[in-house]
């Protein structure tokens, strides 16, 4: 089966104790920050259960550059089972498997081609309560993206697998590219996974440390699910923070205590990261890339949604002896190539795909980037 294909034998249990571990980028005073192995968080402004400082509102706001505000105390969330680590050191969570990378670094000029696509919700817009109608996706139109890309030939990889490629300098076959769902909703587990099952395609879910089995939120059981039917699971930080706008040691807790949770859950460490509300500078890859396990990060694409319009196609306006003038609507692709390389692996650029994306368009766009 492609999905366990694409998983290359790492993924064969729940829970496994294991001892490669990747060698993570080691940037300045990053290393004593995430060397420590403290099973306590040392953030003086993050009290001891940090999940009671998780708003009870939705993270709905991803496009925006200011994080919703995080004051209001909350019900402390029924996940007594999962103390917080704040470190990234494997043997912080001893039953789970580390990254098996080589992480030997590979600084050359060899550059990867494979697009990266970001959804948020697949959820009916009548349940996605107050969720920005931009972060929504209904089903209907995941399936008609899918169905697309299928048919044009497209199967997928996962963020770790992308990462492992790019280590080893494996060019992966045309038409490769990657599904991320960003923010852990549980409507990943009720609406997406079915019909990446039913494609025969995986995703990587990068999911909020602190909101897992929350409500409204995907759960550890649906984690569980998830790796075993081949996905991946990411981390997306602990509260839902911009890191470019943290420093020290809460940067430090945000990235690693969201990597360890996913760990104490899924038995994995996670391998990739998503800079939520696409907050990225040189101290948040820093900070990133001191992570042990974590090998690769994105980015969000931060245009503004489409307006749907089936005359837009570049399938038509670009086919082979078309006359038709490109259109000047805003390209769903705001950077000219979609390459991963070794420079740029903390800072990985992605696509956002709408609701109101037509599906032939997607296929045009990915195409393009591949030949970028
Ligand atoms: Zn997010």
């Amino acid at each position: 089966m492609s999905r366990r294909r694409d998983r290359r034998g790492r993924r064969l249990g729940a829970v496994a104790a294991g001892s490669c571990i990747a060698v993570a980028l080691v940037a300045g005073g990053w290393f004593a920050a995430h060397s420590g192995g403290s099973m306590a968080s040392p953030v003086p402004s993050i009290p001891g259960v940090a999940i009671a400082t998780v708003p009870s509102t939705s993270p709905s706001g991803s496009p925006s550059p200011t994080p919703a505000p995080t004051a209001a105390p909350a019900t402390v969330a029924p996940t007594p089972s999962f103390p917080i680590v704040d470190s990234c050191d494997p043997s912080s969570v001893p039953s789970a498997k580390p990254v098996a990378g080589t992480g030997s670094g590979k600084a050359s000029t060899f550059a990867l081609h494979v697009p990266i696509i970001e959804y948020h919700r697949i959820v009916p817009t009548a349940e996605a309560g107050n969720s920005l109608p931009g972060l929504v996706a209904s089903p209907t139109a995941f399936s008609a993206q899918l169905d697309a890309l299928k048919a044009a030939g497209w199967h997928t990889i996962t963020m770790a697998t992308l990462a492992n490629d790019l280590d080893a300098h494996k060019t992966p076959p045309a038409r490769t590219f990657v599904i991320t769902l960003d923010d852990g909703w549980d409507d990943g587990y009720t609406y997406a996974l079915p019909i990446l099952e039913r494609h025969g395609f995986v995703a990587t879910f990068f999911v909020i440390g602190s909101r897992i089995d929350r409500q409204g939120f995907l759960t550890s059981d649906h984690l569980q699910a998830l790796v075993a039917a081949g996905d991946e699971i990411g981390d997306h930080t602990m509260d839902h923070v911009s890191l470019s706008q943290k420093s020290g040691a809460t940067l430090t807790y945000e990235i690693d205590a969201a990597a360890a949770r996913i760990a104490q859950v899924t038995g994995y460490w996670p391998e990739s990261l998503a800079y939520p509300y696409g907050g990225v500078n040189a101290r948040a890859e820093a900070g990133v890339a001191a992570c042990q396990g974590l090998r690769i990060a994105v980015i969000e694409e931060p245009t503004a949604p489409e307006k749907p319009a089936a005359s837009q196609s570049p399938a038509a306006s670009r086919a082979p002896g078309s006359t038709a003038k490109p259109t000047a609507r805003a390209p769903l692709v705001s950077v000219p190539t979609a390459l991963e390389t070794w420079t740029n692996r903390w800072a990985v650029p992605r696509v956002r795909v709408w609701t109101t994306t037509v599906p032939a368009r997607l296929v045009a766009e990915l195409a393009l980037l591949e030949r970028a």
